[in-house]
């Protein structure tokens, strides 16, 4: 796009449908099959302008109730096309603390662009891409701003956890003048943002910077802290003073397969996986301490977008020739994003459909295969996807020397068998209003994957600056704490 347009001009709606929906460059799948760097390389100033000039400020503004955190999308879409980049960003962080990762990772094709107006006829506004152009030109052009807090309430709120529901809460806690502390386990907050998402998805130093934003907003972060060991919550409440406390612990434990040799050398959970790559670099073994397998041929059973991160980054692993993803539906049931998809096939993953692993195989505690059998698809189950149904006879053996098993997570148990009185239901979730996260004790407030089961970032969000405004009300309601139910 050359640098002839002339923005000042005003535009008929019409106009503004006649403009193409602009794309995303991004680095050339041959490339970054072996690198880490970020797929998409993000819009220039030009390119967001014209994509911003696209919305035409419809009064309905649907866009911004289809935002679980409500963000105020045509007037920061309206700021971009003027140019004026920097309150964009400023406009988005009045209820988004986090618009790089909101930007690069939330699933806008099932929310805000997915109620667009525009995309009844053409392709939807790319708000994503604009709310992560906005964030990348302030911090890039050093342009972040920390808003006036208010006087300090003298109250004091503890966050457990630090991914994006519990980095939410605290961000919206603090700027209403309480005192936040995050506990968090391990030795870097985010959460999945950042054990979980790749870099070539989302870039570890926005993860970073992002979380520096709520540091300037006076967030402590308190690292490599297990709440239900190295304190409990009411050792929190008694010892510690804290008037309310948020759980955003996550959905960190993996489900297994439940097959035969699944102990064997080779054999891991995604998390184990990305977490080695992720936050412990295991790829730079051993000049880090942590390995991760060096495999020829790498397998990953299912095909959520966990599975997809696993497999595209075993991809750019250096010995490894060949990925696979082995899911026991065809390619239309698969779960994960279709970008994700599509990005996956680019860099030459391979995808085994209607295949179930029975068995892996081993040598010497090592594994060198896994017995598969045949699937075809039957009437829909509960979820409403066709049914996986095994052809009898159909086995057959497939040489693998690593598996990373994909198929899901559940509750980390350990702050809830910890805090007693604390409701939980059949799959270990929390039980938490959906209103304001309120559990089932006094001054206990919850969200996130530990009350959905895994979900979205930006539900987690969500949940997160429900719950911190719910907290708001109740403790300055409250002159003194309220006792214990
Ligand atoms: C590989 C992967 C890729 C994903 N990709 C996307 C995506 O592209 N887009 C999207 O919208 N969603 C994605 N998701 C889902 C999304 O990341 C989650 O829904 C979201 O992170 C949930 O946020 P949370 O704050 O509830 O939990 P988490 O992000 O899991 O954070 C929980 C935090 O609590 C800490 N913690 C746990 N127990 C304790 C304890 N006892 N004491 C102290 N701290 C504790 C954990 O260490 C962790 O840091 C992905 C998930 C995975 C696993
Ligand atoms: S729904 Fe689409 S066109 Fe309407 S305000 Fe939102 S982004 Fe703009």
């Amino acid at each position: 796009m050359g640098s002839t347009i002339d923005f000042s001009k005003k535009l008929t709606n019409k106009e503004r449908m006649q403009i193409p929906r602009q794309p995303m460059p991004e680095q050339d799948p041959e490339v970054r099959a072996r690198n880490f760097q970020e797929v998409p390389l993000g819009y220039a100033e030009e390119q967001a302008r014209m994509e911003a000039q696209r919305c035409i400020q419809c009064p309905a503004q649907p866009c911004v109730d289809g935002c679980p955190v409500s963000i105020q999308i045509p007037q920061f879409i309206k700021l971009i096309a003027e140019g004026d980049f920097a309150a964009a960003a400023r406009k988005i962080k009045e209820t988004n603390a986090l618009p790089a990762i909101c930007g690069r990772v939330c699933q806008q094709e099932n929310q805000c662009e997915a109620v667009c107006i525009i995309g009844k006829r053409n392709p939807p506004v790319s708000i994503g891409r604009l709310e992560r152009f906005a964030a990348d030109y302030e911090r890039e052009h050093e342009l972040t701003r920390i808003p006036e807090l208010p006087a300090p309430t003298g109250k004091k709120v503890a966050v457990i956890g630090a991914g994006p529901a519990g980095l939410a809460a605290a961000g919206e806690l603090a700027l209403r003048g309480h005192t936040v502390t995050i506990f968090e386990a391990l030795h870097k907050p985010g959460g999945v943002l950042f054990y979980g998402i790749p870099e070539f998805r989302l870039p570890k130093a926005i993860v970073e910077s992002e979380v520096n934003y709520l540091r300037q907003l006076g967030v402590e972060i308190v690292m490599d802290f297990v709440v239900g060991r190295t304190r409990t919550v009411d050792e929190l409440f008694d010892e510690e003073g804290y008037d309310a406390l948020f759980i955003g612990t996550g959905a960190g434990l993996p489900y297994f397969l439940g097959i035969p040799g699944e102990n064997l050398n080779g054999v891991y959970s995604a998390n184990e996986f990305l977490t080695r790559v992720n936050l412990m670099k295991g790829f730079r073994f051993p000049e880090t301490d942590t390995p991760i397998p060096f495999a020829k041929r790498v397998a990953v059973f299912g095909a959520g977008n966990t599975a997809m991160d696993a497999a595209r980054t075993a991809r750019r692993l250096s010995m490894t020739d060949k990925v696979y993803i082995i899911y026991r539906r065809s390619r239309a049931e698969m779960p994960a994003r279709k970008e994700e998809i599509e990005h996956g096939e680019a860099e030459a993953v391979e995808f085994v459909l209607l295949a179930s692993p029975l068995k892996f195989l081993g040598e010497d505690g090592w594994l060198k295969g896994v017995e598969l059998q045949r699937m075809e698809l039957g009437p829909p189950d509960a979820s409403g996807r066709r049914r996986p149904v095994p052809i009898p006879g159909s086995e057959f053996t497939f040489d693998i020397d690593a598996a990373i098993i994909a198929i899901g997570n559940g509750s980390n148990p350990l702050v809830l068998k910890t805090t007693l009185g604390l409701q939980i239901n059949a799959k270990g979730q929390i039980k938490a209003d959906p209103e304001t996260g309120k559990t089932s004790r006094d001054r206990i407030y919850a969200g996130g994957d530990i009350v959905r089961g895994e979900a979205t970032v930006i539900d987690a969000m969500g949940d997160g600056r429900r719950a911190a405004r719910a907290i708001h009300e109740a403790i300055m309601r409250s002159g003194d704490p309220s006792p214990e139910n």
